[in-house]
């Protein structure tokens, strides 16, 4: 008896708990942080009515803290979609549409800009989602739990391990070493690439930020399902090099500095591209 006991403690030390999550923290204020320097002053306004105030920046990981909620647990699967390899983003948008549910999301996505956009229908689905579960509203308002989570998961849709392929979880199930750690390469694209630049998300805003108007405007002409296809090119591109990074002894990838090297770029244009697109959809919501 002791012994299993000891094995299963070595096996859950050889295996970091595993957590879908999102953006970490600062991903998530990063993005909120860039949509803020794109929005007109008159939405900057409309914004402020809903979130009183709050900063974007602030409502951004709302989303993550209500997941320890039981009257959330609903939401759990709004804040990642899964595209087989046979799939492309539509498919499952037709297949999700074909039930009440909001399943993931791209639906969620949807709902939010409807509820913000003043979709009464849209605002009492979920009304009604929160009243039957007891799950509490952001201020007590329906518009500022929908905006908290437009902001949080056109994040999400951003990062490609939440554009997942279910077989592993996102990548939560592939375990790696980032500077010697012991974690998964899902954690890795949630949190560690971006806390290793060890900035605030106010200078990590200001460091990314660097686009011309024009190349603003033609971020955000694009559609959700391109922003998933994005991410899945990108995802295709994290699997197909990680074992390039195998540590010997281990027999696990070993990301360090080159890995931070190869990918830091990449991390910081999802983390532009979302914020820069979030100011477009608010922008279009409100003028
Ligand atoms: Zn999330």
């Amino acid at each position: 008896m002791k012994l299993l006991v000891q094995l299963i403690i070595g096996i859950l030390l050889l295996f970091p708990s595993v957590e879908l999550s999102a953006w970490g923290q600062n991903g998530h204020r990063i993005v909120a942080e860039i949509c803020n320097q794109y929005l007109s002053e008159d939405v900057k306004a409309e914004l402020r009515e809903i979130m009183g105030p709050d900063y974007l920046a602030e409502l951004a990981n709302w989303p993550d803290y209500i997941k320890s909620e039981k009257g959330w647990k609903f939401a759990d699967s709004w804040h990642y979609t899964t595209v087989h390899d046979d799939q492309t983003v539509q498919d499952v948008r037709d297949k999700y549409s074909q039930n009440d549910k909001i399943d993931d999301a791209t639906e969620a996505i949807e709902l939010m800009i409807n509820i913000l956009s003043g979709d009464e229908e849209a605002s009492v689905w979920l009304k009604d989602m929160m009243n039957d579960h007891d799950a509490k509203p952001l201020r007590g308002s329906t518009k500022a739990t929908a905006l908290a989570f437009l902001v949080h998961l056109v994040g999400d849709i951003h990062q490609p391990m939440h554009v997942g392929k279910n077989k592993d979880r996102g990548g939560n199930n592939i375990n790696v070493l980032f500077f010697s750690e012991r974690t998964n390469i899902h954690s890795v694209w949630d949190t560690k690439i971006i806390e290793h630049e060890k900035l605030s998300y106010t200078e990590f805003a200001i460091f990314i930020n660097k686009c011309t108007a024009e190349e603003a405007r033609s971020m955000q002409r694009s559609t959700l399902n391109q922003w998933a296809q994005e991410s899945i090119t990108l995802r295709e591109d994290i699997y197909r090099t990680i074992y390039d990074y195998v540590d010997r002894e281990t027999g696990l990838p070993s990301l360090s500095w080159q890995y931070q090297h190869d990918y830091i770029v990449h991390v910081k244009e999802r983390l532009l591209k979302a914020g820069v697109r979030l100011a477009g959809v608010l922008e279009d919501i409100y003028l």
